[in-house]
């Protein structure tokens, strides 16, 4: 689909937004643009059931306006059932500006989005994201109020608080499968040592742990060895490496047919987005006898850091929630033994049962 130009039924191209792959009954997309600062942007609000739609704000190159809607619709989509979990008061929304964030970003570009965010009086709150920093937030927040995460309200970078629910995601799954508390022995392979991994690799080195690391960036793997006494270990084979955890903290799409029968571990466990490179692979890890930590569910922490930063010192209240992602997992691997299901599934039934009882 080309969105640059108007679509007119009967057209060759019979594509529009309703009949997207990815729509899924989104209550409002937005298309903004600003000639003047070349701004081009869409906001997709999928769900306002348990309060305003609160999500990231992406800057990418995207090679048309149809990855772009893509992009959009299904990320908006996550941040409903991500928020849902977390046991937020907010819905699903994502925004993405189409641009270069090494080239293209400008103050006009980042105000002309925050103008875009503030025409929907509240209904979407807009937050950092890939190729979106916190210091951008606070440009995007001179025209609107609904900018989430700002150095005025905000809690700094959200990282520090996603380690942290990881951490207790990963106590939470040794708890369940090893039936016990301590990570001291356990060996964890962590691929992917940036923001998140690194201060997962931290909290576990502190508990004990062993630790085998992994990154395309050496600089990072030498830091680990050095901090942490870690083994590297190649990073296409972090998953079949010998160890109790594997811990993805770099791409998503890591677990798949062809990985998830090299997986040496019993429990995975890590940060990364979109994990499972399809549904059917929940069902894989569940076959091979895998505990698998749900990624939206156990990388929670930085948009409860987000949503819930505002005026006055919330860290506190940001912390309680973010440990509670242990108790949440624990009830998804529960219900998953009794019902036999892949753990994505029951996340999704947790998250969707919440969604309807707030109608
Ligand atoms: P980051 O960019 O700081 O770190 C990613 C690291 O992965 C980098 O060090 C990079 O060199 C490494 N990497 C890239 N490709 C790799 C590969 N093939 N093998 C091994 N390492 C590789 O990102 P981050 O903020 O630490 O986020 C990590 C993951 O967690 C991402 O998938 C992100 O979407 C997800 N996540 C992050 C947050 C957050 O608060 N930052 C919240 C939720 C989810």
């Amino acid at each position: 689909m080309n969105i640059s130009t108007p679509h007119r039924v009967g057209e060759d191209d019979p594509i529009d937004v309703f009949d997207h792959p990815e729509f899924r009954g989104h209550e409002q997309i937005v298309f903004g643009h600003d000639a003047a600062s070349g701004l081009k942007t869409i906001i997709a609000i999928h769900d306002t059931r348990l309060g305003p739609a609160a999500g990231g704000c992406r800057m990418w190159r995207y090679e048309s306006g149809d990855a772009a809607l893509t992009d959009a619709l299904r990320l908006s989509r996550g941040m409903t059932y991500k928020n849902a979990l977390a046991g937020l008061d907010f819905g699903g929304g994502k925004a993405v500006i189409i641009a270069d964030a090494q080239k293209d970003k400008t103050e006009a570009l980042l105000e002309a989005f925050g103008t875009q965010v503030e025409r929907l009086a509240g209904r979407y709150r807009t937050a950092e994201d890939v190729g979106i920093s916190t210091a951008d937030m606070d440009v995007v927040a001179r025209r609107t109020a609904f900018a989430l995460g700002t150095a005025k309200t905000g809690l700094g970078d959200p990282s520090p608080y996603t380690a942290l629910g990881v951490f207790e995601g990963i106590k939470a799954a040794v708890r369940f499968r090893l039936k016990h508390d301590d990570l001291s022995g356990l060996t964890v392979s962590v691929q992917g040592l940036g923001n998140v991994g690194f201060g997962v690799a931290r909290y576990l080195y502190e508990a004990g742990a062993r630790l085998v690391v992994s990154d395309i960036n050496d600089r990072s793997v030498a830091r680990a060895i050095e901090t942490f006494s870690a083994r590297p270990v190649d990073p296409n084979a972090a998953h079949k490496t010998d160890a109790d955890i594997f811990c993805p903290c770099a791409l998503g799409a890591g677990l798949n047919s062809v990985t998830i029968p090299e997986i040496r571990a019993g429990i995975v466990a890590g940060a990364a987005n979109n994990q499972l490179a399809s549904d059917q692979d929940g069902k894989r890890l569940l076959d091979a006898g895998i505990l698998y930590a749900p990624d939206y569910a156990i990388n929670a922490g930085g948009i409860i850091s987000i949503a819930l930063a505002g005026p006055g010192d919330k860290d506190t209240l940001v912390r309680e929630k973010t440990i509670a992602i242990g108790q949440t997992l624990t009830r998804i691997f529960e219900r998953a033994q009794t019902e036999n299901l892949p753990t994505q599934t029951i996340a999704d039934k947790l998250a969707q049962e919440r969604l309807s009882s707030a109608v």
